[in-house]
């Protein structure tokens, strides 16, 4: 019997480009091969183990750049816009991949492609011109150097046409910066793991996507109604004022209450400048109008305006980053430096990340400033400028830093290298670890290095003991302070969160408001796709596709040793707040989650 065809929700094919060949070719999407995948973050992962070599230079021609979607993205489901850009990273050296949410994903599914597989180098520099024939290889030496704005708006100009999505990268990327970002659409960004270095190793400077085709349902009247009990469930949810007004900046405030927002590099917990940099504030002072990615109705995306800055943003991570984790009580300061991180580029965490690190082992006599060829301390807003235009040109010590923080501690002592805030390679998010336990495992054991988004378990944060004790075995899985049943938690978080990043749909929504559960997934792909899932099957096909991730990683050399903490969160307890004297009991915690994995 011939292989069946994928009529609904999928788009049915994959385009595949080779640069250096400047062809492209388009193949069926098999249905036998994407059903126990999803699509989406899933597929690409089990794409990169099936067609990568493990041991290639990440930033080499051999290395291959998938975009996925999935079957639901694009579609009336809230929320469902999101892309998933995956590759070996060039930071870590393991699985690399980050999600945005915008508009290019729903874009990309006009075109008919589930997944777009890139490998090769071109010659010169160029942008893909995407549809659903094929792509257009379009040279653009006069982009070099430009910012991902300037370049968007130029590719919408030229092909005449402004509702072209645009993923570009901007100077950073193209100079190889390992923790670059891609930015779809002028502001949504794929941030972790250097995916922006991989486009740029490519001499890629921009992807666009423009389709026609319709998306077809299989059910649309049963489809629409579950839809609409999503979209009930989000409005009547009791975080929806919140979120409406504020996004993710809320976590400022939520944060710093109990002791746990980064401040001067994770050394405490809280800072007393809160009010001045808190998402209220940011609200009350700067936002000029709500934001959304496809067809959400939370809209938490935010513009803002501030001096001569402006843009959409920022996320809580882009925030705490460029304030209490460095020691900055300027909120503008802050705003300017979104501004100019997702122009430029670079991925707000990791930079944060690296000039804590140095202000931290400065204070500490650690590294000296001649050195670095900076004497920084924290806060010090003309420093922090300056150390962000040498990593993004490379120029002087810059082009050291643009290695990321660990490989940058290597040339320095134990001592400065144990005070890198990374798990894997990647540098931890901001939230700590000792007053969250199962973000600390997350953290620890997230197949693309410290992260909170492989599980999401902000479940953990809301006090539904009740709830806890039904689903996870124990009240104390509510118990933020607590380790117990925060394996569990984390393993049934995770699925969720995969099936987020495969089917696709916003984590603040699917994870986060507790919106999405096996049942309601297994008939949103039933609906939309007519493909059968039970929810028992849903996480046993989760659960294989967690493992993958896992061999995957094996194959580029990581072994369950990697899946720690760094030593500040194991031995060091906080000294004040609401999280005082609490560290991070992570081998029981990852002793019980192997358990559950049946792994050793
Ligand atoms: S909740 Fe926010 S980030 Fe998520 S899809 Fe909606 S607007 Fe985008």
């Amino acid at each position: 019997m011939g292989e069946m065809m994928l009529e609904y929700g999928y788009g049915g094919k994959i385009l595949r480009i080779d640069l250096t060949e400047e062809k492209f070719h388009i193949e069926k999407m098999k249905k036998s091969w994407i059903k126990n995948v999803i699509g989406g973050r899933a597929a690409n992962t089990k794409r990169l183990l099936e067609e990568i070599d493990p041991s290639c230079n990440p930033l080499g021609s051999e290395n291959i750049l998938i975009f996925g979607i999935g079957p639901l993205t694009g579609s009336i489901l809230p929320a469902s816009a999101y892309h998933i850009v995956t590759s070996k990273s060039p930071l870590t050296g393991i699985l690399g991949d980050s999600a945005a949410g915008g508009q290019f994903g729903a874009e990309m599914k006009l075109t008919g492609f589930d997944q777009i597989i890139i490998k090769g180098r071109s010659e010169d520099l160029i942008y893909l011109m995407i549809t659903e024939d094929g792509s257009e290889f379009v040279k653009c030496p006069e982009y070099r150097g430009r910012s991902i704005l300037e370049v968007t708006e130029a590719i919408r100009k030229k092909q005449r046409n402004h509702s072209i999505q645009v993923a570009a990268i901007g100077p950073a990327g193209e100079n190889l910066v390992l923790f670059s970002t891609i930015v779809s659409s002028g502001n949504r960004v794929n941030g972790r793991t250097g995916m922006g270095a991989v486009i740029g190793s490519k001499n890629l400077k921009a992807i666009a996507v423009r389709g026609s085709r319709s998306l077809k349902i299989k059910d649309p009247m049963a489809f629409f109604s579950e839809i609409k009990k999503i979209e009930k469930a989000i409005l009547n949810h009791n975080e929806y004022n919140k979120r409406y007004r504020m996004g993710t900046t809320m976590l400022m405030k939520d944060l710093n209450r109990i002791g746990i927002l980064p401040t001067n590099h994770f050394q405490k917990g809280a800072c007393s400048y809160l009010d001045n940099i808190s998402g209220e504030r940011l609200e009350e002072n700067y936002k000029v109008k709500n934001k959304a990615c496809f067809n959400c109705n939370l809209h938490c995306s935010r513009y803002y305006i501030c001096n001569d800055h402006e843009g959409e943003g920022p996320e809580f991570e882009m925030l705490c980053s460029f304030t209490s984790r460095i020691g900055n009580s300027d909120l503008s300061f802050a705003l300017e430096m979104t501004e100019y991180l997702n122009q430029m580029g670079l991925d707000a965490i990791s930079t944060g990340e690296i000039i804590g690190w140095i202000m931290e082992c400065e204070e500490k006599g650690l590294i000296s400033p001649e050195e670095i060829g900076v004497n920084i301390s924290w806060g010090e807003k003309d420093k922090i400028r300056e150390i962000v235009k040498k990593i993004v040109y490379r120029e002087g010590i810059g082009d050291a830093l643009a290695k990321g923080a660990k490989k940058f501690s290597e040339r320095f002592s134990k001592e400065a290298q144990k005070l890198v805030m990374h798990v894997k390679g990647l540098d931890i998010i901001c939230g700590d670890p000792r007053g969250i336990k199962a973000y600390g495992l997350t953290y620890a054991i997230s197949s693309r290095g410290a992260d909170h988004l492989r599980a999401e378990p902000y479940f953990e944060l809301t006090d539904r003991r009740e709830e806890a004790k039904r689903r996870f075995g124990t009240e104390k899985a509510a118990d933020r302070l607590s380790e117990e049943g925060k394996a569990a938690l984390v393993t049934y978080s995770e699925k969720i969160s995969l099936l987020c990043d495969s089917m696709t749909m916003c984590k603040n929504i699917g994870l986060c408001m507790d919106i999405l559960n096996f049942e309601n997934v297994s008939l949103l792909l039933k609906t939309c796709t007519g493909m059968s899932y039970t929810p028992e099957y849903l996480q046993k096909i989760m659960g294989e596709c967690i493992n993958r991730d896992r061999v995957l990683n094996k194959k580029f050399g990581l072994n369950s040793e990697d899946d720690t903490l760094p030593e500040r969160f194991l031995k060091e307890p906080l000294s004040e707040g609401p999280t005082k004297g609490s560290i991070v009991d992570i081998k029981r915690m990852i002793n019980e989650y192997y358990k559950l994995h049946g792994w050793k």
